[in-house]
């Protein structure tokens, strides 16, 4: 499974090796999509692919430490009945979720999604979508 966590930092936390420790201890590699940090904290965003066990004992872990964690309850979803492949949204997309494939149709690749709902209002036709749920 894949979960995205949002963490926040607070300024006593900020200096420690917490995400390399989390790393260390589980084994699980977790991979930054997204970060707003100094040294006086801030935020990561965190996706985590792993089992549904070891992505709690992440989570679990990251909480003992002190960090706070947010799950993302967000849904993006592109509508290829509606996309005409006209690119305007591909150049937004600062993490190339959004991408030209072999035959110029646009996909869309969840996975490296953070969300910063950039693209939406771009599309003519109303084919990019994000949900909230939980
Ligand atoms: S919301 Fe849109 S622009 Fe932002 S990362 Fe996701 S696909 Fe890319
Ligand atoms: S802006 Fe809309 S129609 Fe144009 S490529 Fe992106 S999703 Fe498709």
């Amino acid at each position: 499974m894949i979960k995205k966590v949002l963490l926040r930092y607070s300024t006593q936390r900020a200096t420690e090796p917490i995400l390399a420790s989390v790393i260390k201890q589980t084994g699980v590699l977790l991979n930054i999509l997204y970060a707003d940090f100094t040294s006086r904290g801030g935020e990561i965003l965190l996706s985590i692919d792993a089992p549904e066990q070891d992505v709690g004992k992440v989570i679990g872990l990251l909480k003992q430490r002190g960090v706070e964690v947010q799950e993302l309850k967000r849904v993006i979803q592109l509508d290829e009945e509606k996309c005409f492949s006209c690119g305007a949204c591909l150049s937004l997309c600062p993490t190339r979720a959004l991408r030209l494939a072999d035959d110029y149709s646009v996909k869309l690749e969840e996975d490296k999604c953070i969300y910063c709902e950039i693209c939406v209002p771009s599309c003519p036709v109303q084919a990019l979508k994000i949900s909230k749920y939980g």
